[in-house]
């Protein structure tokens, strides 16, 4: 049913690179022959689920949405996508995204746009734009994305589903081609926070193949879901209500905390005063790690190599295959990095992170979770923000400061401004993705 509506809709949609409907009819066959032989089958069993373009699948073309690596087919398969299989999951295929996962609209591909189900002339959001969009338009009962700074987030809250970032090292990143290393993060995006919680059940915990990986029990999320807010302290961020978020949206997210309230929930107002330097502070730390990243696509070690007379030339040629906003990348992170710079830029905006790190934890003593607007605006049109990267860039002004801190994050639907999804941010405590999730629970 998911391949003729993915084959129905999908024209239209473009929300997948590559759909492997061989390799998902075969795997759903095997869940049916396990279940006909009454053996024990996973918890997904058969759940058609779909995967960003940037976690290898063994022999699955595996691009991360760039020319440089069209036609790779990697020889392994991540860690994330391993468990989920594990757990009886079927692949629909590969979804569409921002080139390397850097920009907010997914029209950073090099290969196709993603319209957003909800209004075809806007922007599914991004970097995982393609599985926002699959989940949105039922072309997958769920999905996998990729978060260094609300690139799971911000798709979820402009297509209307719920997206979550677990804490940084809650889910190996064995197998995820690399953007910022010390940000990434995978997670789900799904219909509901319930089937939120069964695929980061599924992905989720220590891997020897990712010494970022944490030691941490994978407890079982679902029994978190218990509706109950009663004494749950809510923290408001002042600085995430501010001017350059849309006075609609600030506003769907305060009723829903209103509603949080009159079930036994406290809200307070509060102050994150360092926020308003995550940007800039991001923007270094992440443009810093990419272009160490990605220094390896050099046409040797990997990548599409082009023809050229010399290896200079070859290295020229092959790098030319980035697109535009994944040059501006590496050039920004070479400048940061640079000798007699790096002082003045990189390590100022680890110190700055340090700062952003240490604000939440002054709140985390105060309150349970703090609530937010997952993106100040609601979707905007395509091509309404390519020409002007710092618009596009504020797009996440609300995610990033998540990021550099580490912490758990969900967003949730919590109404419409237009006609349009509104999202709404529950942010945690370093692996209390329980309590995160028990609250969109509350609000969904
Ligand atoms: N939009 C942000 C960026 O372009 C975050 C992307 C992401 O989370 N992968 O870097």
């Amino acid at each position: 049913a998911f391949l003729d509506r993915i084959q129905a809709l999908d024209g239209t949609v473009g929300a997948y690179l590559t759909v492997t409907a061989e390799l998902a009819l075969r795997q759903a066959r095997e869940e049916d022959e396990r279940r006909r032989r009454g053996e024990p089958v996973g918890p997904l069993s058969g759940i058609p689920v779909a995967v960003k373009d940037n976690l290898c699948i063994q022999g699955v073309p595996t691009t991360a949405a760039s020319r440089l690596l069209a036609g790779y087919r990697p020889p392994y398969t991540a860690t994330a996508v391993q468990r989920l299989r594990r757990a009886g999951a079927v692949i629909l295929g590969k979804t569409n995204m921002d080139e390397f996962a850097m920009g907010s609209s997914t029209e950073n591909s090099a290969f196709r746009t993603t319209r957003n189900p909800w209004d075809l002339g806007r922007v599914p959001g991004g970097s995982s734009g393609g599985s926002a969009a699959a989940v949105a338009a039922g072309e997958a009962a769920a999905a996998l994305g990729s978060d260094t700074g609300g690139s799971i987030r911000q798709p979820a809250a402009f297509c209307g589903v719920v997206g979550l970032k677990p804490t940084y090292g809650r889910v190996s990143r064995y197998g995820l081609i690399a953007f910022a290393s010390s940000l990434d993060q995978i997670g789900p995006l799904t219909r509901d926070v319930t089937d939120a919680a069964l695929v980061l059940e599924a992905i989720a915990g220590p891997d020897p193949a990712d010494a970022t990986s944490a030691p941490v029990p994978v407890p079982s999320w679902r029994e978190a879901l218990t509706g109950e807010v009663k004494g749950l302290r809510i923290g408001l961020p002042r600085e995430f209500f501010g001017d350059a978020v849309e006075a609609a949206v600030a506003g769907a997210v305060r009723a829903a905390v209103e509603r949080l309230v009159a079930d036994g929930a406290t809200a307070e107002e509060t102050s994150l005063p360092s926020a308003e330097h995550a940007l800039p502070a991001y923007y270094l730390i992440a443009t810093a790690e990419a272009s160490s990243n990605l220094a390896r696509y050099d046409g040797v070690r990997y990548g599409n190599r082009a023809d050229a007379d010399t290896v200079e030339g070859m290295y020229l040629e092959t790098r030319k295959q980035f697109g535009a906003e994944v040059k501006r990348r590496i050039l920004l992170g070479t400048f940061a990095l640079r000798e007699g710079y790096a002082d003045a830029y990189y390590r100022k905006a680890l110190q700055v992170r340090r700062l952003i790190k240490d604000d939440f934890d002054r709140l985390f003593a105060t309150f349970d979770v703090l609530i937010t607007p997952t993106s100040p605006v609601v979707a905007f049109p395509l091509g309404a923000r390519t020409e002007d990267p710092l618009a596009m860039y504020a797009a996440d002004i609300c995610t990033l400061p998540v990021n550099l801190a580490g912490l758990p994050a969900v967003s949730v639907p919590c109404g419409f401004v237009d006609g349009l999804p509104v999202g709404l941010q529950v942010i945690g405590r370093p692996f209390a993705e329980d309590t995160v999730l028990r609250v969109a629970y509350a609000i969904e």
